[in-house]
């Protein structure tokens, strides 16, 4: 009947508009190519696009920290505990499969393979350790200052005579020039672990011990328990509205792209296999790994959860930015896949800052395939090192647009790969970006999934608990 169908349309409203965002926006976008719209009608064009990325970014900070300190002190310490030790679990172990994947299929494919046609000899640069990459990655969850944590806007300078990367922040703009300046190392840190001039990581290492601390402060703790509570409903209220908005924001974001990208002739040859082969391994993982591990784990259809989260995998996708996404991964979990909110409010935040399969995979993947444009044969100590390095590449990877090119630095270095090389990946880096982004956020989303599955003892004793307490008042 004809409310049967319009039941189905509200129930279903925001996966058929999201689907047609994206649909539309891809036929806008080459529709509109032929016109040759100039730098600036391009950002005109996609203005409305730019204010989703806005209104998301606006939200990440409040709902990273307020969603944390809720979190871990709606638990004791044994359960936020035990939660987190599976957390880590699980982001360890599907990183090292993403970036083994990663490695296992560049090796095969040898997207690299042919003459490189410029080839000049790199002068050896100094070459940063893995160890150096660890460190680096553990000064950046102490913030020396937490408000400069939430405020800082980062340019930073890289290896000897390499390259200038300049972050501007605010505007999620990146760019890659040539500069001539001495390897800079205080100044190499600021980009691990940043989000758009949000030190992420610092703020969820201190969010967390904060809200544990408030939590075993019990009835004196009670206060700022409430007041972060009620500033994270409020921000989840805003972020209800936003989802509204999403869908014409994402069709802008994904048509503004298809006008202003490059020529597809730059796929062709060497480019155009690594892309295929990115593709593939992102796939795998995507496809294929994660969604068994869940019906391992869980012994549920791993698919019905993925089209609960699919608003959020379609965000991913059009704002390559898993840390802006993060608002609407927050919901579609809580409210189509019903994932206990002490469990997203806890393992998102983390896992979108540090849990990043897709560009763990990437970044191996492209430093080999680096090395095999340049002729150099890499032995097994050398693939363990890019592993090693890219797996802290991918935690130290803010969850902003292209964040993962700039670690990528880390990885060729600890190898001694030329850094400058990173320019002949540019080209498609945009389109990659998204598709592993979207594997992050996937990644993140089926964590949840497992985490509160394994988690459901603890949590059920943790609401019998509350419903003894209640009977006694
Ligand atoms: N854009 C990715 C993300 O936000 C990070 C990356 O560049 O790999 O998840």
């Amino acid at each position: 009947t004809v409310d049967d169908v319009k039941g189905c349309f509200r129930r279903n409203a925001f996966v058929i508009f999201t689907v047609a965002a994206v649909i539309v926006g891809i036929i806008l976008g080459f529709g509109l190519r032929p016109y040759k719209m100039s730098y600036r009608q391009v950002k005109y064009f996609s203005f409305p696009g730019e204010l989703l990325m806005r209104m998301l970014q606006m939200l990440v900070l409040p709902l990273l920290v307020s969603s944390l300190i809720t979190g871990m002190a709606a638990l004791d310490s044994r359960s936020s505990g035990k939660m987190g030790m599976r957390a880590v679990v699980y982001y360890t172990t599907t990183t090292i499969i993403a970036v083994f994947i990663g490695i296992i299929m560049v090796l095969i494919i040898h997207p690299g393979r042919g003459s490189r046609d410029e080839f000049t000899k790199q002068e050896k640069i100094e070459q940063v350790s893995p160890a150096d990459a660890f460190l680096d990655l553990i000064r950046n969850m102490f913030p020396p200052n937490l408000v400069q944590a939430c405020t800082q806007q980062f340019k930073t300078q890289y290896a000897k005579r390499v390259v200038t990367v300049t972050l501007t922040v605010n505007e999620s703009v990146f760019s890659l020039t040539n500069g001539s300046d001495e390897l800079k190392r205080e100044e190499v840190i600021p980009v691990l672990g940043t989000v758009n001039g949000i030190n992420a990581l610092g703020l969820v290492v201190f969010s967390m011990c904060f809200g544990l601390i408030i939590g075993n402060m019990k009835e004196q703790g009670r206060p700022l328990r409430d007041f972060f509570d009620c500033l994270n409903e409020a921000i989840m209220r805003l972020v209800a509205i936003i989802m509204w908005y999403a869908p014409l924001g994402i069709m802008f974001l994904i048509a503004g792209k298809i006008v202003e990208m490059e020529d597809l002739s730059v796929m062709g040859g060497q480019l155009g296999m690594y892309t295929i082969t990115v593709i593939i391994g992102l796939s795998i993982h995507a496809v294929i790994v994660l969604p068994l591990l869940y019906f391992l784990v869980t012994r549920r259809n791993p698919f019905v959860f993925i089209a609960g989260i699919l608003q959020a995998l379609v965000t991913a996708l059009g704002t390559s930015s898993s840390s802006a996404t993060l608002p609407i991964t927050f919901k579609c979990l809580e409210e189509n896949n019903g994932v206990d909110k002490r469990v997203t409010r806890f393992v998102l935040p983390v896992g979108a800052t540090i849990n990043m399969d897709g560009t763990a995979l990437y970044e191996a993947l492209a430093a080999i395939f680096i090395a095999q444009v340049n002729d150099m044969e890499l032995n097994f100590g050398q693939i363990l090192t890019i592993s090693i390095t890219a797996t802290a590449a991918s935690i130290g990877a803010a969850g902003i647009p292209q964040a993962g090119l700039v670690t990528m630095v880390i990885v060729l270095t600890s190898v001694g790969l030329p850094t400058d090389d990173i320019t002949l990946i540019i080209a498609v880096d945009w389109f990659l970006d998204r598709l592993r982004t979207t594997t992050n956020v996937l990644g993140d989303s089926i964590g949840a999934g497992i985490v509160e599955h394994l988690s459901r003892h603890e949590l059920r004793s943790a609401d019998a608990e509350i419903g003894n307490s209640v009977v006694e008042e």
